[in-house]
């Protein structure tokens, strides 16, 4: 059994992975469709399968691959700036500029190569081409502007966040909640949330950072 730090008792004390799975549920509605063809008219059901989660399942979810795009990303990112101060970046990236912009044509190019063809455009195949080029010369551009030490610093920040993230899923996997206290807890750490500051993704890096 385990013992909550808030409470010093156990019989409010549950996994959270299995609050989590017993509290999603997949339920399959059949719904009503119509359809014309031929001058006649004909109905039918379609089942259609949604995932619903009670509230607390919810708030102890894991974060999805978008949430931790937006750590990654978001420059003002408390996680980016406190590790900024400690890494600083060894000079501007050079060519920056140059690297934005091959992206943009790539882009772009999506888009326009859709409205070529839907006009019966060829044009548009070679449109198209300019997509997987760009990604390959954005590459090159950082590849060959800048030095080996700015490659190597630029490869670390971005593998932060990945580590991070997986170091919270491993340890998501030991977390337990006290139903009593409303506290998600991590045993023998100092690791100590409320169900509700889960939405948060500091909770999430913070766990990532717990040291077990
Ligand atoms: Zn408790």
């Amino acid at each position: 059994m385990t013992t909550c730090p808030k409470c010093n008792s156990q019989d409010a004390v549950q996994k959270v992975t299995s609050i989590v799975s017993g509290g999603t549920f997949q339920t399959t509605h059949n719904v009503p469709v119509k359809s014309q063809w031929g001058g006649h008219t004909f109905y039918g059901t379609v089942s259609e399968t949604v995932t619903e989660k009670t509230e607390l399942a919810r708030k102890l979810s894991k974060p999805t691959e978008k949430d931790w795009k937006k750590v990654k990303t978001g420059e003002k990112s408390l996680i980016m700036q406190n590790y900024l101060k400690l890494h600083p970046e060894p000079g501007p990236e050079k060519n920056y500029t140059l690297r934005v912009f091959t992206s943009l044509i790539g882009i772009v190019s999506l888009p326009v190569s859709g409205l070529l063809l839907a006009g019966n455009n060829q044009l548009g195949l070679y449109v198209l081409l300019l997509f997987p080029i760009s990604l390959f010369i954005r590459k090159l551009i950082f590849e060959i502007s800048n030095s080996q030490e700015y490659k190597q610093w630029y490869k670390e920040t971005q593998q932060l966040v990945t580590d991070l993230r997986r170091e919270s899923e491993t340890k998501y996997n030991m977390l337990y909640y006290c139903h009593r206290d409303d506290t998600v807890f991590l045993l023998g750490t100092d690791y100590c949330m409320s169900a509700s500051d889960m939405g948060n993704m500091g909770a999430w890096i913070k766990l990532g950072r717990t040291n077990s």
